[in-house]
């Protein structure tokens, strides 16, 4: 006996906020798939620069405890203060997602060993980092960078060659750069330097001209004058006894060498006294580089920057006492290929597209597609659509050199429609041969 069916449940009605539509977080952004080729075209240039100069590739998570982070600031930087997105994860550790890449690679240098005296690698990473900073003008929360890395004892050249892989990627996008660079010291010789300008501030009146942001920092760090935007800091940090001046002879003869190497690539540079701070960092110590745009002087439009970060090393448990790199920032980088309207190639190149006509057709050509995938060639299909025009505009969109063109007719024949697109000549081939016809073409091409 069968039971008495019941009615069937209604599903609760949704209010209309249930089903509004979610934005994305402000700050966020999109790659829709017009965009991209923008991405594979810096992504593949850095990649291709790591192979050519031996810097092999690593990934890092994204998040990190947040003591890591908290350690590389260090106590003036305003990486963890301003940059950092923290939050308690699931089990109540605090972690934190990566402002820059750098805590994380040393981290994992120093976990995995390979930060050991007289131990070498050349690291390359490509990624997102997340920062908070708002000062970065239009650029997303959530960027690109590309860091070449030098880790353990290394000789001069280290610096030269960074800048010079920087250079090449912007000028091999077609960007004017120039490079900027500063000697800042280091321990030896950098307390030598803070107490000149602990006295240059002691002159009558100076103190006065400072924000209030540099007069809070001037006991702990006064060279956060030279990172400031205010005017009037800014003057007076034009004032002050230049670092270049004050330098131990190792810091001098390690500048010394990096310019030779400069002059001897043929690399545009210029001395900036200012520059101490670069990616909201303040532990690097010899040499700091960034790579501005040709004009640019606004320098949170910087489009690399890197340096020696040896105290990072240590801070982080590290034995080795040497490590430079240095950071392409890709969202900047795009954003200015764009705003120069530099052509982009796609760079793929298309032999063949396999359009169809009917059902039965679209069964055929599956399986030619695979064939003919399989058999080496360069093959694509938008057999989504039903419509011949759809296809063909599709296979002028990525530049096919032929279309196959396959429908009721040829299936009877045995044959298909092989068609020039740069001529728009048809002809039809017997499919059997088609293989060594398309091989034939495609080699006299
Ligand atoms: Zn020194
Ligand atoms: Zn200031």
């Amino acid at each position: 006996m069968s039971r008495p069916r019941k009615n069937p449940v209604e599903a609760p009605k949704k209010s209309a906020k249930e089903t509004a539509p979610i934005s994305k977080i402000r700050g966020f952004k999109d790659v829709l798939p017009e965009e991209y080729k923008y991405w594979n075209l810096v992504f593949k240039k850095a990649t291709e620069l790591a192979k050519v100069y031996s810097f092999r590739r690593i990934d890092l998570p994204i998040l990190e405890n947040q003591a890591l982070f908290d350690r590389a600031g260090g106590k003036t930087s305003e990486l963890v203060s301003e940059e950092l997105c923290s939050f308690c994860a699931k089990g109540g550790e605090k972690v934190g997602i990566r402002p820059d890449v750098l805590p994380s690679l040393v981290r994992s240098f120093v976990e995995h060993g390979v930060l050991q005296p007289g131990q070498i690698s050349k690291s390359f990473w490509l990624g997102p980092v997340l920062s908070y900073d708002s000062s970065q003008g239009s650029r997303p929360r959530q960027y690109n960078q590309a860091s070449f890395d030098f880790l353990g004892d290394f000789g001069h050249s280290a610096d030269a060659q960074l800048i010079l892989i920087a250079y090449n990627f912007f000028k091999e996008l077609q960007l004017d750069v120039e490079v900027q660079l500063n000697c800042v010291g280091c321990p030896e010789c950098r307390g030598q330097y803070l107490k000149e300008l602990n006295e240059a501030f002691k002159e009558r009146g100076r103190k006065s001209k400072l924000c209030n942001d540099c007069k809070k920092h001037l006991l702990k760090n006064p060279l956060r004058i030279f990172d400031c935007h205010e005017e009037s800091c800014s003057d007076l940090a034009n004032e002050l006894p230049p670092v270049i001046d004050h330098l131990c002879d190792a810091c001098h003869k390690h500048f010394e060498r990096i310019l030779e190497f400069m002059d001897n690539l043929s690399i545009p540079y210029s001395l900036n006294t200012k520059l101490f701070f670069v990616r909201g960092y303040d532990f690097w110590q010899r040499v700091v580089y960034e790579i501005m745009p040709v004009g640019e002087t606004r320098r949170h439009l910087s489009l690399a920057s890197g340096g020696n970060y040896p105290e990072l090393v240590s801070d982080l448990g590290g034995k080795s006492n040497a490590a430079c790199g240095i950071a392409m920032d890709l969202e900047r980088t795009i954003s200015r290929i764009r705003s120069h309207n530099i052509a982009v190639d796609c760079g793929e190149k298309v032999d063949v597209f396999i359009a169809q006509l009917s059902e039965n057709a679209k069964q055929k050509c599956m399986t030619l597609f695979e064939e003919l995938r399989k058999a080496g060639f360069k093959v694509r299909e938008h057999f989504i659509s039903d419509s011949l025009k759809g296809q063909l505009d599709e296979a002028e969109r990525i530049k096919a050199k032929f279309s196959l063109i396959l429908g009721q007719k040829e299936m009877m024949d045995n044959t298909i429609l092989l068609r020039d697109m740069e001529s728009g000549v048809q002809e039809t081939i017997d499919i059997r041969k088609l293989a060594a016809e398309l091989d034939r073409r495609l080699n006299i091409i």
